[in-house]
């Protein structure tokens, strides 16, 4: 290859990696629900991340591509620029804190709430009254300190990462702050809601100086967003799943 050929190359490669804006997104409803919007703007997605083991994935339009990384990951991500978009739960992304985040958009996907549960005979009431004591085993220790905090209520939290029903049928805590879509986990464990914490659903993140650097991308893809929750048959689509 000639010099100037190559250095012609290099500069297109350069000009490339630049302009290519990756969107980290988490496997199960998450993804399915966000190419779902997507795909009703036209952006599409080349391979499926069920029968595919790639992380990065391709789509249609050639400066966008989508990482795949666990749920709890994808604010951290985004931080540090890993990927200059993503999707998240607004329960993740009050763990995480929101450091370095601009947060466009409330896609209105993956729709659920976060509650307190706790065991059938359980005197919740009582136990949650103002000045009151409570152990509570949750993936989710900021917002289970937050809520209580609020209520006068003092907790010792226990930070599982799982599974989090089984706390309190083993002893291991009064109650727990999950999140929760039908209640049939809850039912199939003896555990009943007892408060409603808050509505959760999944917003756009985009890492704050990206967006400086690479404007006009990232805002294209904003509005892309933005338009596909205007479409009702997306928005249908993504609430029957
Ligand atoms: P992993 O399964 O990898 O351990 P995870 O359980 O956090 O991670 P998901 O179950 O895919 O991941 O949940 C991702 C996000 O989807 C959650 O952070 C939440 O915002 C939302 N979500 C979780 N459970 C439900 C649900 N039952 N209904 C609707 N949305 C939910
Ligand atoms: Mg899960």
């Amino acid at each position: 290859m000639a010099r100037s050929a190559v250095v012609e190359a290099q500069r297109d490669h350069f000009v490339i990696a630049h302009s290519m804006i990756t969107l980290a997104l988490s496997k199960g409803r998450i993804f399915d629900e966000s190419i779902t919007l997507l795909a009703s703007v036209g952006v599409h997605v080349l391979d499926d991340p069920e029968t595919s083991r790639k992380l990065i994935l391709g789509t249609n339009q050639p400066d966008l591509r989508v990482l795949l990384v666990r749920a709890t990951d994808v604010p951290t991500y985004v931080e540090y620029g890993g990927a200059e978009i993503g999707v998240t739960g607004k329960d993740v992304l009050i763990e995480h804190g929101g450091a370095g985040l601009y947060q466009p958009l409330d896609l209105r996907i993956a729709r659920c709430h976060m509650a307190v549960a706790a065991p059938e005979g359980f005197d919740y009431v009582h136990a949650a009254r103002r000045g009151g004591r409570l152990t509570i085993a949750t993936k989710y220790p900021t917002i289970a300190r937050g809520f209580f905090a609020g209520k006068g209520v003092h907790v010792d939290l226990i930070k599982l990462y799982g599974s989090m029903e089984l706390a309190p049928l083993t002893g291991l805590a009064d109650a727990i702050v999950d999140l929760v879509s039908t209640g049939k986990t809850l039912q199939a464990n003896h555990l009943i809601e007892v408060e409603h914490v808050m509505d959760i659903s999944s917003r756009l993140v985009v890492n704050q100086a990206a967006l400086k650097l690479k404007t006009e991308p990232i805002r294209r893809l904003i509005e892309a967003f933005k338009k596909a929750i205007a479409v009702p048959a997306a928005r249908a689509a993504a609430k029957v799943k």
